[in-house]
């Protein structure tokens, strides 16, 4: 376990927004070197920049998680940047709503690529700069959709959620005799730059879902 997160060398994919900006914002309070990535290259540079002029160690690097090229090429120059890995988080998701009936072959290939292959391409690629550090972590962002429930225009979404938590089964017992954890976590519905990109029906019905009426927000804390 880390008794301090200074400096370790910390990859959040998926971070220009939402839960990703949270988790690498958070790393970085705590005083590690963090390495966000995002497609857009104009809008990782410019979060970077933003979370730099807070003072905090944070590089960002545009990347496609679902093509193992750019995933290989991220994990070259993290290595340069940093000189290692100590954690990655697999966060990087799209979540495009579609009835089973009408969706496309195309819209269950980009889901499917980007949750479930995206979090295999990159812990396979950043598996040389884990198994060097003492201890190697790996947190993946599934979701309740999926693993726990399910919810009308999600088949797609579900499945690639659950398919990251077949995924972390085994690979969290092939790799713990390198001292590597394999975890994830499987949030609720929390406001962000993709949620409110739901239609407003949409989003009330989800709060009207939830016992206390609320969805969850992110909150940051030094
Ligand atoms: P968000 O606000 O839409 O942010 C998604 C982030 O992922 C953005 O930075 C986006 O930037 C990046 N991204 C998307 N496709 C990518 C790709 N192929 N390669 C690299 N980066 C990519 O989404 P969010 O709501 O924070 O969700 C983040 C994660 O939490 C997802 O895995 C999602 O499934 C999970 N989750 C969310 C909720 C929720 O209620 N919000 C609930 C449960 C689980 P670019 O578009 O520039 O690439």
């Amino acid at each position: 376990m880390f008794s301090s997160l200074r400096d370790k060398s910390v990859l959040v994919t998926g971070s220009s927004s939402g839960i990703g900006l949270g988790i690498a914002r958070q790393f970085a309070i705590q005083g590690a070197r963090v390495v966000i990535t995002a497609r857009n290259a104009d809008k990782i540079e410019t979060v970077a920049a933003d979370m730099r002029a807070d003072g905090l160690q944070v590089q960002g690097l545009a990347t496609d998680v679902a093509e193992s090229t750019c995933v290989s090429s991220l994990m070259r120059t993290l290595e340069k940047l940093h000189g290692g890995l100590d954690v990655l988080c697999c966060n990087a998701g799209i979540f495009p709503s579609s009835a089973l009936e009408s969706l496309t072959e195309a819209d269950w290939d980009r889901v499917l690529a980007t949750n479930a292959k995206g979090t295999f391409l990159c812990v396979q690629a950043a598996l040389p700069l884990l198994r060097r550090a003492e201890y190697g972590r790996v947190i993946l962002t599934s979701s309740i959709t999926g693993p726990v429930t399910g919810s009308p225009g999600w088949v797609h979404y579900g499945a690639s959620k659950a398919a990251q938590l077949g995924f972390m089964r085994t690979a969290a017992i092939e790799l713990a005799k390198d001292g590597i954890t394999v975890n994830a976590v499987l949030p609720g519905n929390i406001i962000t730059e993709g949620f409110l990109d739901m239609d407003a029906e949409y989003q009330a019905g989800v709060a009207a879902s939830i016992p206390a009426k609320r969805l969850g927000t992110r909150r940051f804390s030094r």
